[in-house]
């Protein structure tokens, strides 16, 4: 079979590497030239790219079951896996310290020296059908055949949009500014409350470090995309101030321990969207086509879900491939059932959990009137323990977030009883907002 992928992203690559190793032929098309001779790779299209990424154990799980000598290389380029300890005192992967950069680096090195795979420059116009089926793509004038088309054009991708029932969701709200770090040779990482960095939520908004490879990390600083007056965090003063004045933050960006090597970076629009692979009649909108990555679903990055759900999604395509490459609509509708029933509760978790955090960071309380958002099912097990063993599967997404519907009752008797989540120390809002009017950006109102 000779398979077009559209997207040489994290998803394209994967699942383009994948499919040559089982002997079929693979052409990757994507507009992106590449890193540049100097290693520089400004990935224009993917504005995510330079932002922090958390790569999930389901990552490396992918990579060590599909590609395992590129597991092998992207350890060699310095990626760390984290492992914990169980309640059976055996240790378990649970994430990997890697740079987007690194790990994209590593994959499209590898996709490069692929025997059976083709990777290719070029914008992909549209996909060529007949007799009502994908039949190849046109790229830039030429027509490339397939028997397959797979789409892994990402969030901004526009291939095929057209002919699918609309995206469910859209912005989440929430907007962020972050920065990379080097730490100095022999430097310390900064405190850390979870495996991968500091997380801290506060009234209004959230400062979260994510420590990568090679000692390099990033900083973030989240808030409500309606705060105007946050926004001002974008300029390099302002946000070296509030990183100085949020205590986790001061302690990693400490001249004595690490040096900025970015510039501030403004996180672009932040998406909850869901996709198909259906039209508006329920029918598989091309038979021959198949979405795949962020193509069919963005959740907001705060949690690091998005490569995640995209190569779980790829093992699954790849495994219904195996099963049968023949019959095209079944592939769309199997495929279709599964990313309904797998991957969309990520994005409606989300999308859900986003609002109700934007309507906190107003000022509200916590409304015990409607179900509680998993954040707050999660927050809980701080004020009883007894709630780990429900959340854990939720967090590491080895469960649904359905799972967590056992949890809630408790977490809400523990709400009802005017506990609330403890707020770190460090500035409010407000604070934060007079900071940036102080230099001189923006008002210290919303
Ligand atoms: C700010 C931010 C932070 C994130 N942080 C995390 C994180 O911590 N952990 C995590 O797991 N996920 C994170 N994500 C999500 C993650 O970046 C995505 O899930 C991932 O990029 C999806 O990979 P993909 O290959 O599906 O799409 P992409 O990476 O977007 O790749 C799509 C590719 O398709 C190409 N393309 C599109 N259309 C065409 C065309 N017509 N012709 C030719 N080429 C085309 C593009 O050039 C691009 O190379 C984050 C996302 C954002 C926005």
């Amino acid at each position: 079979m000779h398979v077009a992928v559209v997207g040489a992203g994290p998803t394209g690559l994967f699942t383009a590497m994948a499919l040559a190793g089982r002997g079929h032929r693979v052409t990757v098309v994507d507009r992106d030239t590449g890193p540049r001779p100097d290693g520089s790779w400004p990935r224009r299209g993917v504005m995510q790219f330079h932002h922090p990424h958390a790569l999930r154990a389901q990552v490396a799980e992918a990579l060590q079951a599909e590609l395992p000598d590129v597991w092998e290389e992207l350890l060699a380029a310095g990626a760390e896996p984290v492992t914990v300890e169980g309640a059976d005192g055996a240790r378990t992967l649970m994430a990997v310290r890697c740079r987007r950069s690194t790990f994209e680096q590593v994959l499209r090195a590898a996709a490069e020296r692929r025997p059976g795979l083709d990777l290719r420059t070029g914008h992909v116009d549209e996909v060529c059908t007949s007799r009502g089926r994908a039949t190849g793509v046109r790229t830039d004038g030429a027509i490339l055949d397939a028997d397959l088309v797979i789409a892994a054009t990402g969030r901004a991708g526009r291939l095929g949009q057209d002919r699918r029932a609309p995206a469910r969701g859209g912005d989440c709200g929430i907007a962020y500014v972050s920065r990379q770090y080097r730490l100095h040779p022999g430097a310390q990482p900064g405190p850390m409350n979870f495996p991968l960095g500091q997380t801290d939520v506060y009234p209004g908004y959230q400062s979260i470090v994510f420590l990568h490879d090679n000692g390099i990390f990033s900083t973030v600083i989240a808030r409500s995309s309606d705060d105007r007056a946050l926004a001002a965090l974008r300029l390099t003063e302002v946000f070296e101030a509030a990183a100085a004045a949020i205590p986790a933050l001061a302690a990693w960006t400490d001249p004595g321990r690490a040096l900025p090597f970015t510039p501030v970076l403004p996180g672009g629009r932040l998406r909850n969207t869901y996709q198909g692979q259906l039209d508006d009649t329920g029918a598989v909108a091309l038979p021959g086509l198949v979405f795949v990555g962020d193509a069919v679903c963005t959740t907001n990055p705060a949690v690091g879900r998005g490569i995640t759900t995209s190569l779980l999604q790829a093992r699954q395509l790849l495994h219904l491939l195996d099963d049968d490459a023949h019959d095209l609509v079944g592939l769309g509708l199997a495929f279709d059932a599964w990313c309904s029933d797998t991957i969309a509760p990520w994005f409606e978790d989300h999308l859900y959990w986003d609002a109700e955090l934007i309507r906190r960071w107003a000022g509200a309380d916590i409304d015990l009137t409607r179900p509680l958002p998993s954040d707050l099912v999660v927050a809980a097990a701080q004020a009883d323990p007894g709630l780990f063993p429900l959340i854990g599967p939720y967090l590491g997404m080895r469960a649904l977030p359905a799972s967590l519907d056992a949890a809630r009752p408790r977490a809400a008797e523990i709400y009802a009883s005017g506990w609330r989540p403890p707020v770190p120390q460090g500035p409010s809002r407000d604070d934060l907002a007079d900071l940036a009017a102080a230099h001189g950006a923006g008002t210290s109102g919303r």
